[in-house]
């Protein structure tokens, strides 16, 4: 059994950023802060409602991928309590092959994908009654996440122990290859569903990643009349997307992205200097890029009264320009996790009344509206990983838009 971890001791911390000033690829060595640990030794389940899950395929995330990085260190975030050994894999489907005797949600040898994060939540501390986000279903927001978690491993390594209510049940017949897309199919979905498409919106998105490919798909099985344009320069994101057809593709860089917003929108562009302002533009704006630079420009992008979704955030701290947000009254709404959504009355049609993100993204993946062919560009053994990483950390030059780890 193979376990990886992100190791924690701040000595560890230390001496990888240390070598990374000198040496950028230092994090992926094996001395420092990812570690890939072979053991013999099984450990037991913690209590009667955990179970055991043998990974098959799992994705290399871009936060997973930010935390081996290191690039969460300057974030508030680690003012929290942090595990000494961080498990890294959100995203994985594996098949339950031991359960306490309480397991009620899962049965032996049946297919599973990891539901949020591996950190503690109401129901795998057995707290009652619940705190008011486990309450309302939204437990990746648990008020006792910090607490620490009772699990070992997640999709990186070859197994993992989990709470069976940290677990969902694809449909029999969607594919390994479909399920490991659950989480991020999940997290898309319920990005267009806090800030709803309305026909007749102009929506932007930047970055023509993962997320932006799964949010174009998605949007045209959903519902018509939406207009997108996805700013990316990158040959292979580009081809994907041609390739889904209902996205025009515009330019990245800033000054010519809000140019080309300006022809598309009729809206008009005021440039004084190095600053850029748009008036008018798009009503939506999703920054799938999750870089200081794409939220500045997604917020000179918005129209006033639109707003701007963060699909893909990093443990990180950056400064924000505010004045959009004032004299414009453009929101911000930050996406996390998966987590449940209500669905606005246009598109009850598509896709029925409430059900979770996961079963939402089961259903368009299981009737073939999301394709994976164009998303999964790579798959390598998982006793690889080291080089699996060393390619995610370089989409552009790879061509990457999403590596998946194959267990043996
Ligand atoms: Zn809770």
């Amino acid at each position: 059994m193979w376990t990886v971890w992100l190791d924690d001791a701040p000595v560890r911390r230390l001496a990888s950023r240390t070598a990374q000033v000198i040496w950028p690829n230092a994090w992926l060595a094996p001395g420092f802060r990812v570690r890939q640990v072979r053991s013999h030794r099984s450990t037991t389940l913690p209590n009667e409602r955990w179970v055991r899950v043998r990974n098959l395929l799992a994705g290399i995330d871009e936060r997973d991928l930010a935390l081996a990085m290191g690039r969460d260190h300057t974030s508030p975030y680690l003012a929290l309590p942090q595990p000494r050994q961080q498990y890294l894999g959100r995203e994985v489907v594996g098949e339950v092959v031991e359960v306490g005797l309480d397991v009620s949600l899962v049965g032996l040898g049946d297919r599973v994908v990891l539901r949020n994060p591996v950190s503690s939540t109401c129901d795998a501390l057995s707290l009652q009654p619940p705190c008011r986000n486990c309450a309302s279903g939204n437990d990746a927001l648990c008020e006792h996440r910090a607490l620490p978690w009772m699990g070992v491993g997640a999709g990186w390594s070859s197994e993992m122990i989990v709470h069976e209510g940290q677990l969902f049940q694809p449909p029999e017949d969607l594919l390994a290859e479909q399920a490991v897309l659950l989480e991020p199919a999940a997290r898309a979905i319920r990005a267009m569903l806090r800030c709803p498409l309305e026909p007749g919106s102009r929506v932007l998105l930047i970055g023509g990643g993962i997320f932006a490919q799964l949010i174009v798909a998605a949007a045209r099985e959903l519902m018509t009349g939406v207009t997108f344009m996805v700013a990316t320069d990158l040959p292979h994101e580009i081809a994907a997307l041609r390739a889904l057809e209902g996205a025009t593709i515009v330019p990245r860089r800033p000054r010519e992205l809000l140019r080309r917003i300006s022809e598309l929108t009729s809206a008009t562009l005021f440039e004084r200097g190095t600053r850029p302002y748009l008036m008018g533009g798009c009503e939506l704006v999703f920054d799938c890029e999750g870089s200081a630079s794409s939220l500045e420009v997604a917020l000179m992008a918005t129209h006033a009264g639109g707003s701007v979704v963060l699909v893909l955030g990093y443990p990180q701290s950056q400064r924000l320009e505010t004045t959009r947000l004032w004299y414009d009254e453009v929101t911000v709404v930050g996406i996390g996790n998966p987590g449940p959504e209500h669905v606005p009355e246009h598109m009850e049609r598509s896709i029925g009344t409430h059900a979770s993100n996961y079963m939402l993204a089961a259903r368009l993946l299981h009737k073939g509206q999301l394709r994976t062919d164009t998303i999964i560009t790579h798959r390598l053994p998982a006793a690889q990983l080291r080089r699996a990483l060393a390619i995610a950390s370089h989409p552009a030059r790879h061509h990457v838009t999403r590596v998946v780890l194959v267990h043996e």
